[in-house]
């Protein structure tokens, strides 16, 4: 017993306790237990010291001191992504802070880490432009390392004759924008992220533009890629316009939210541009119905306008405040040659003429046009939208966004709403529900469900109380009906129950992929892939 004082010095010390037990008095048995199991907290606490000051010391054979940062402010912020943005800007989150960010300058010091957390079961969580919204940067693991892009931030070449551009991993997709657009140039990539966003993060996540209806997504993008896998294999996929050697081997990368691997470089397509050509198109229409069966039009004609997006009424009066009158919103961009612009203009019309029972007028497409130049999000936007969480107990624009054929589509949509609002035990907290699809495809479109809450709750808990089972509302709706339960966010950790769900009898291919690639289960642990170990965390 006279080990006592110590013992509850030495777990003040590393688990940093605010209480004392005080064990004088107990009875013996229980006094036994006691001490068995502060000693095994101390013995364990020591054991995990010991090993996380080892990785550091390694660290530090493998990169130079300005690539490895253990300040504990940055390892709190890398501890979870936007999922839990207002829980972390509380500072009440529940998860580990990870041991160190690490700033590899090359495909081989990726390698060399890579090599060593799998060789030592450590945790790795890639990490770009760190605007992940699902939780795919957040941290279930004590033992983690976050490898961040931030030293990969070359751009190795602009081809205009081959048209194709290629990039390290922690290239922000604004600084080759900014570059192509020098010489009439995009990449036609525009996720509202795009001036924070990094070219390897982008790819991770599958992620899509505004103007995807014309350029594609990522997916559509990428030519070829260069990846490092845990055991330290390099893999590069060359730059050719089209392959027939065997599967599309590129899609194993794609999407893989730094599941499988590590991306360092990546080559996309770039298109030439015509801001000129510009053309605007803005309706207030009747209903979302309406709107779907619009585009439907435009689409299934063979046209490309690269937006076409429809609103609720809701969702339209957060968006288009000058102009909504309280009624649902359609509009288009047609983008390109003059003479594509033209046709694609024409058959917008064409497309609203046969649905004009549906329209209510026809707005200035002046209002459309400022509208997207101010839409896209800025890292001040984003750090001013984190402090205001510290202050309003609020939560605005959270997100769930799905994807289903024409046929469903509008069902999906319905249910949902009218699930939430019979089901859901909080609705009189919602300070807004709809939504709104910005993603069409000559086989269906996404839902981007919306909702805003004023939170009533401890902060540690808003996303179970309130996030967590509208999503769950809208993932079981558009499962139940065929569609997919995340358009272009990706899985990340808040969405991994229902993987299995989501692939059904496929899953079984992704699940290979993740014992080929990664059979110690370093990669982003959690992410993608169920995991008992993480419901803690959920
Ligand atoms: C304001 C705002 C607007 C947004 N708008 C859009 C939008 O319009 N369209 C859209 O698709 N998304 C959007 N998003 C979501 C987000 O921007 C995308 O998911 C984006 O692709 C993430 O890129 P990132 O560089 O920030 O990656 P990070 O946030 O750093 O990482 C995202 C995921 O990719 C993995 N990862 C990162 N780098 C690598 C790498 N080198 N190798 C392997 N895995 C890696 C991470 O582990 C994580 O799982 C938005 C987010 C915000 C905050």
């Amino acid at each position: 017993m006279e080990n006592f004082p110590i013992l509850i010095i030495l777990l003040y010390f590393f688990r940093n306790f605010s209480i004392f037990i005080d064990i004088t008095n107990m009875a013996p048995y229980h006094k036994d237990k006691w001490v068995k199991y502060l000693f095994g907290l101390v013995t364990q606490t020591l054991e995990e010291s010991v090993n996380n000051e080892m990785i550091i010391e390694q660290l530090k054979t493998m990169l130079k001191p300005t690539q490895i940062n253990t300040n504990s402010e940055d390892l709190y912020d890398a501890s979870a992504d936007r999922y839990k943005k207002y829980a972390k800007a509380r500072k009440v989150l529940d998860v580990p802070s990870p041991l160190a960010i690490v700033y590899p300058d090359s495909p081989e010091q990726v390698r060399d880490l890579l090599v060593f957390c799998n060789t030592n079961q450590v945790n790795v969580i890639p990490r770009a432009g760190k605007t992940a919204t699902e939780g795919g940067l957040e941290n279930w693991k004590e033992q983690t390392l976050v490898i961040d892009a931030l030293h990969l931030d070359r751009i190795i070449n602009i081809d205009t004759y081959n048209m194709q551009a290629t990039v390290q991993a922690g290239v922000p997709l604004q600084e080759l924008e900014d570059a192509l657009r020098k010489d009439g140039f995009t990449t036609g990539h525009s996720p509202q992220s795009k001036p924070v966003a990094k070219l390897g993060g982008l790819v991770a996540t599958r992620s899509i533009g505004q103007f995807s209806t014309l350029y594609g997504a990522i997916e559509d993008m990428v030519v070829g890629l260069e990846c490092v896998f845990p055991d330290g294999h390099i893999s590069r996929i060359k730059n050719v316009p089209r392959r027939s050697g065997g599967p599309d081997i590129r899609h194993i990368v794609i999407g893989n939210e730094g599941t499988l691997c590590y991306i360092t470089e990546v080559t996309v397509k770039i298109f030439k541009i015509y801001p000129e050509n510009n053309t605007f198109y803005g309706y207030l229409i009747k209903d979302i119905d309406t709107g779907i069966k619009i585009l439907r039009e435009v689409m299934v004609n063979g046209f490309r306008p690269s937006v076409a997006r429809t609103y609720s009424e809701e969702d339209a009066a957060q968006h288009f405040y000058h102009f909504h009158k309280n009624k649902c919103v359609l509009l288009f961009m047609a983008e390109g040659p003059e003479g594509i612009v033209k046709a694609t203009g024409e058959a917008i019309e064409q497309a609203v003429e046969k649905f004009k029972d549906g329209i209510i007028e026809q707005v200035d497409s002046k209002h459309i046009e400022n509208w997207f130049n101010n839409l896209n999000w800025s890292q001040q936007d984003i750090d001013d939208e984190f402090e205001g969480m510290k202050e309003h107990d609020s939560h605005s624009g959270f997100t769930t966004e799905i994807s289903a054929d024409w046929s469903t589509i509008t069902e999906i949509y319905h249910n949902v709403i009218k699930r939430i609002k019979e089901d859901y035990p909080r609705y009189h907290d919602l300070t807004l529900l709809g939504g709104h699809s910005s993603h069409s495809y000559i086989n269906g479109t996404n839902m981007y469900f919306v909702y805003n809450y004023d939170i009533h709750c401890a902060p540690e808990d808003e996303m179970r109380v309130y996030h967590h089972p509208l999503q769950r509302i809208i993932v079981e709706e558009t499962l139940k009906l065929g569609g997919s339960m995340c358009h272009h966010h990706g899985i990340g950790k808040f969405r991994n129950e229902w993987t299995k769900m989501e692939h059904g009898s496929a899953y079984y291919m992704l699940e290979k992929l993740k014992e080929a690639f990664d059979p110690n289960g370093i990669m982003n642990f959690g992410t993608i892939f169920p995991q008992e170990e993480g419901k803690k965390y959920q």
